[in-house]
């Protein structure tokens, strides 16, 4: 297996205001992580700038200039109560769109088995023309529209296991039965949305857990819920929302996931991206705000990767 991992300085200049659980040092406790020789034959590339005109493939384009009119030149700008930019927000998220977008090229050009990209601000609570919950711009769904408007991709798949439930991609992809997107969260838990009964156009499949549930639970909603249904879609391609905020250290949420729990997952998507989708697997970082959770999840995931 070709691993490549993208990460990019930028990402760390996505300044969030003091406290706030989203911050540049869970990249730094990434980057330490997979420092260590067990990660050598990971294939390290910077990521590019991103092409500003793919993020309309996910967002309006007044939306768009909402967005860059929040940045601010100096200090701190307030997108909705948690949601906040600094002057090199913009660059950042770009640069992330870049990243996942070339992530996309290398898995179907064949420079690459799989990919993750390290980067912030993360995507999967960005609507159509709402940037909410941490994020700016969706990131995993333009990758998506990114491999069917340039590879011809038919068919999609996003399996979203970050604690939160993603409504932003729930939001592009409602009535778009050319992608699936499959997520695990808690729930009762923000944003609040992610029932089982929100189908979409047949294409969404949402596995709410319980608070205080582990392990058990969640490898049983994938294997009852999540497996299925991608094995019932066969894509083209996998792209994951990797949040780690599932794991029984993160502040934020109540599952009780260890490192474990996610190579396992990890090893099961790619079972699935080999017996239908070429290999062809792109993991985006979402979230994960403790940072030896993160980092303990992250070296198990890109583990995985590695080894397939
Ligand atoms: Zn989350």
């Amino acid at each position: 297996m070709v691993t490549r991992l993208y990460t990019h300085p930028i990402f760390l200049e996505h300044i969030t205001p003091p406290g706030h659980p989203e911050r540049p040092d869970r990249l730094r406790a990434i980057e330490r992580v997979l420092d260590d020789e067990a990660f050598a034959a990971l294939d390290r590339v910077k990521a590019p700038e991103g092409d500003e005109a793919t993020i309309l493939y996910a967002h309006p384009a007044d939306f768009v200039a909402r967005v860059r009119a929040a940045i601010p030149d100096e200090g701190i700008a307030r997108i909705d109560a948690d949601t906040t930019a600094s002057p090199k927000s913009w660059q950042a998220a770009i640069t992330a769109i870049g990243a996942a977008n070339a992530a996309v090229d290398d898995v179907f050009t064949g420079r690459a088995d799989n990919a993750f990209v390290a980067a912030r601000p993360p995507g999967h609570h960005a609507e159509k023309t709402t940037a909410m919950g941490f994020c700016l711009f969706n990131t995993a769904a333009i990758a998506a529209r990114y491999a069917q408007k340039k590879f011809g991709a038919e068919r999609v798949a996003i399996v979203d296991w970050d604690v939160h439930h993603g409504n932003g991609t729930q939001d592009i992809f409602w009535d778009d039965p050319s992608v699936l997107y499959c997520s695990t969260h808690q729930m009762p838990l923000y944003p609040g949305t992610g029932a089982k009964n929100e189908t979409g156009a047949g294409n969404i499949v949402n596995a709410p857990l319980a608070p205080q549930t582990g392990s058990e639970v969640f490898r049983d909603a994938f294997l009852s819920r999540v497996l299925p249904a991608l094995d019932d879609f066969a894509p083209d391609l996998i792209i994951i929302s990797a949040g780690f905020d599932a794991h029984h250290r993160d502040p934020l949420a109540e599952i009780n996931l260890t490192e474990d729990d996610f190579d396992w997952a990890t090893g099961q998507l790619m079972q699935r991206a080999t017996r239908h989708s070429g290999n062809r697997l792109v993991s985006l970082l979402e979230g994960g705000y403790d940072l030896q959770g993160l980092a303990f999840s992250v070296a198990a995931h890109v583990g995985r990767l590695m080894k397939g």
